[in-house]
This record gives structure tokens, C-alpha cells and sequence, in this order.
């Protein structure tokens, strides 16, 4: 008999193994995440760890201390999840009323600590406390305080919009920022589910409490939104417009965002923006042409550089060697869903590519494969020997050597 959580979900069987795989099959991530499943389904399999807990309460001058104990008597479970380790700390076996001497006395000085940030998988676990959503729903929601950039990072972060509106929707219709009215009508499907309450009941409820909060809101309208607009132009502004001093602002078009100074249209300095990848203001502008200085951040990788692609500072970079199709530069790219690749500077007219590995940091050392001509790549993998090697994917060179080792 598998053990059993605290609450049941009812929407999805838990993912379990189904047949026996081997190490020598199963590669790298692969046999990680199969070892994953595996040894978790073996854990609610197995007999529950046993853990001896005492408790022993001391008394100094009167005061009150506190120490807790925990030894295992039998690993149970944790036999099969080395994940988890047991880390209960022993405490000597003591008897009721037992002197115990005092060694020393240390008086520390401390202070405490905010709540860590919310992560998605915290976040979830309190949405849930609170009824917020359903479990089908509830990343969906996170998603889209995402997609709408309310929210940023993996300690998630909110942001100035999210806060400006937040404190406007507070101020003028303070009900609807306040957890209770989602889960009031969460709670309340339940009940039409279970018969308890009727789906026009509920619905004439709902209804009414909507229309009230859109009068309240309509009525709000210019200060509400005048208070959002305000926090996201902050939020966009990237620096001042070297021609007419005005802030340059991220601005979405029909081809993906660029950067635009607010001055428009009777300033029209524009400058393109890298399709994927953060990007922040970093206070500065160019000491050459005056256009701000932005930083570009795919994951733990940043980049800092002129926003302005014609700047002479920016010339040069990201050219790692020569096509060898067409004698163009190849460049460091990156694709629209933020994966890096190298691109011929001559694209479109030459359509040369090679992917580049996604993590680790990469180095060019200028060498030029002898067999294929294309840049020959450092990857520089934590934990990891540096991996030297030929970009092109179907570099002839290549298959020699994996025949030679055959
Ligand atoms: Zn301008
Ligand atoms: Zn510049
Ligand atoms: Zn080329
Ligand atoms: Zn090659």
C-alpha cells in the first residue's frame, strides 16, 4: 500500500515507472529523472522511517530552555530517497530531574529575518491555502502575472506596474485586491458541485458583485490609469534621447519590441532591441553618441552595451570568426525563444548557421577548424573540463574521428 498525502487530487494519476531501464540506456538527464521516478514511487512503497523525538526542558536560575532531539531508529523510506536526508540531531539520553551541569553561557544578538520570496512552487502552495484558483488553473494565473509582466524572476519580484496598480485598485475598489472575493466564488462552485448551492443563485451573486466593482472602477477610471501608465513608463525607460534629452522608452510594435524616445513624433530616434532576454537601464549613457546604456540578461549571463547598433563601441561585437560559405562574419545570435546560435553577418543574402550549446560559457579562441572551416568553440561548463570543438554540427572531420574510435 502506497502512502497517502494529506489531500487527494483526483485529476491526474502520479507518474510512475513502467518498466525497468538501465544506466547504460538511460543517459545523463535522462537517467537522472528516471532514477527520480523511480526511487520516489519505491519511498511510498516502503514502511515509514521511525524517529525516536525528545523533548528535554532545563532549568537555569529559573529560566526556561529548550532542547530537541531526534535519532532514527529505522531508515524506512529514507533507504530508497537519498534526496531527502534524515537530519534530526541526537540529544543524550537524559532522566527527569537530572542535574546537568552548565558549561558556558552565550548571549548571541540576532534579528529576524523577512520571509523569504515567493517561488512558483510556493506561491502555488499558498494560492492554494488561500482557494485562490483550482489546481488546473493556478499556473495558468502565475503565467500570465508573467506574461503581463507583473511579476519577474525565480524569487519572484513584483513589478512597478503590478505595484501601481495594485495600490490604485486598493485605493478605489478595495475589494477585489483581497483574496476572499476570488475564493468566495471559488468555494461557491464547489458548492453548486454539490448540490449545496443553485448555479442562478450564485451567479445573480457574483454578477451583482462584479457590476458594482466595474461601476467603481469605471467611475476611477483616469486616476487609475493614469497612476499604471505612469509606473510602466518608469518601468520602460531605458535613459535620455542623445538628440532631444526625452526619455527612450521600450515600445512594442508589429515586429516585437523596440526602444523609442518619448518625444515622438517630433523626435524620432529609434533603436531595434534584442528579441529575447531582460532588459534594464543601467543609469549610464554612451560616452560616444550619448544613446543609454542597456543590459541584456539571458539568465545568469549579462551583457552591457550602447543601445545604439550603429555605435562604433558596438562594432565588432559578438563576431567570433568568418563564414566560411561567404567570408561574412559570423555572429553570436540569438533566436526569438532566447536560444543562442551563430548567424552569418551577411544574412539574408547568406543563411549559414550553427547552433551553439545553451549553457555554460562559451569562448572563441579564433582557430578555424581545419577540416570544415568553420570557428572552432570553447565550452566552459561548471563543474566540468572546458570542451573544445568544431561548431558545425556536420562537420566532415567529425564522423572521421567517431570512426576511429569505434
Ligand atoms: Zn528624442
Ligand atoms: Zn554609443
Ligand atoms: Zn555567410
Ligand atoms: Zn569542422
Amino acid at each position: 500500500m502506497p502512502t497517502r498525502g494529506r489531500t487527494e487530487t483526483t485529476d491526474h494519476p502520479p507518474i510512475y515507472p513502467v518498466r525497468a531501464a538501465t544506466k547504460a540506456k538511460l543517459k545523463g538527464e535522462k537517467w537522472a529523472l528516471y532514477e527520480l521516478v523511480v526511487r520516489r514511487f519505491m519511498a511510498t512503497l516502503a514502511p515509514a522511517a521511525e524517529v525516536r523525538v525528545q523533548d528535554a526542558v532545563f532549568d537555569i536560575n529559573g529560566e526556561r530552555f529548550l532542547s530537541h532531539g531526534e535519532s532514527l531508529l529505522s531508515e524506512g523510506w529514507y533507504r530508497y530517497y537519498p534526496y531527502i536526508k534524515f537530519r534530526g540531531k541526537r540529544i543524550p539520553e537524559l532522566k527527569e530531574g537530572q542535574d546537568v551541569p552548565v558549561l558556558g553561557i552565550d548571549v548571541k544578538e540576532d534579528e529576524t529575518k523577512p520571509p523569504p520570496r515567493y517561488t512558483q512552487a510556493s506561491l502555488l502552495k499558498e494560492m492554494e491555502r488561500l482557494g485562490l484558483g483550482t489546481k488546473s488553473t493556478r499556473h495558468e494565473i502565475i503565467q500570465k502575472l508573467y506574461d503581463r509582466k507583473y511579476i519577474t524572476g525565480k524569487s519572484i519580484r513584483p513589478t512597478k506596474t503590478a505595484i501601481s496598480l495594485v495600490q490604485s485598485l486598493a485605493e478605489h475598489a478595495k475589494n477585489i485586491t483581497e483574496p476572499e472575493m476570488t475564493a468566495t466564488l471559488e468555494k461557491d462552485m464547489g458548492k453548486i458541485a454539490e448540490g449545496m448551492r443553485t448555479f442562478e443563485d450564485v451567479v445573480k451573486e457574483s454578477r451583482d458583485m462584479l457590476e458594482t466593482v466595474t461601476k467603481q472602477i469605471k467611475k476611477e477610471k483616469e486616476s487609475i490609469g493614469g497612476a499604471i501608465s505612469k509606473a510602466s513608463d518608469e518601468e520602460n525607460t531605458l535613459g535620455k534621447c542623445p538628440e532631444c534629452g526625452k526619455d527612450i522608452r521600450i515600445r512594442k510594435g508589429k515586429n516585437g519590441r523596440f526602444a523609442g524616445c518619448s518625444g515622438y513624433p517630433n523626435c524620432k530616434v529609434v533603436y531595434p532591441l534584442p528579441y529575447s532576454g531582460k532588459i534594464e537601464p543601467t543609469g549610464r549613457h554612451c560616452d560616444v553618441c550619448g544613446a543609454p546604456v542597456i543590459r541584456i540578461i539571458h539568465g545568469r549571463e549579462r551583457e552591457e552595451r550602447c543601445i545604439n547598433p550603429a555605435c562604433k563601441t558596438n562594432e565588432g561585437r559578438g563576431v567570433v570568426g568568418k563564414c566560411p560559405l561567404c567570408g561574412g562574419d559570423l555572429v553570436i545570435r540569438r533566436s526569438k525563444r532566447g536560444k543562442r546560435f551563430l548567424g552569418c553577418s551577411n544574412y539574408p543574402a547568406c543563411g549559414n548557421t550553427y547552433p551553439l550549446p545553451q549553457r555554460g560559457k562559451l569562448e572563441f579562441p579564433g582557430e578555424t577548424c581545419p577540416a570544415c572551416g568553420a570557428p572552432i568553440v570553447i565550452v566552459i561548463t561548471r563543474g566540468k573540463r572546458p570542451w573544445k570543438f568544431c561548431v558545425n554540427p556536420l562537420c566532415p572531420g567529425k564522423e572521421k574521428k567517431e570512426k576511429g574510435s569505434e
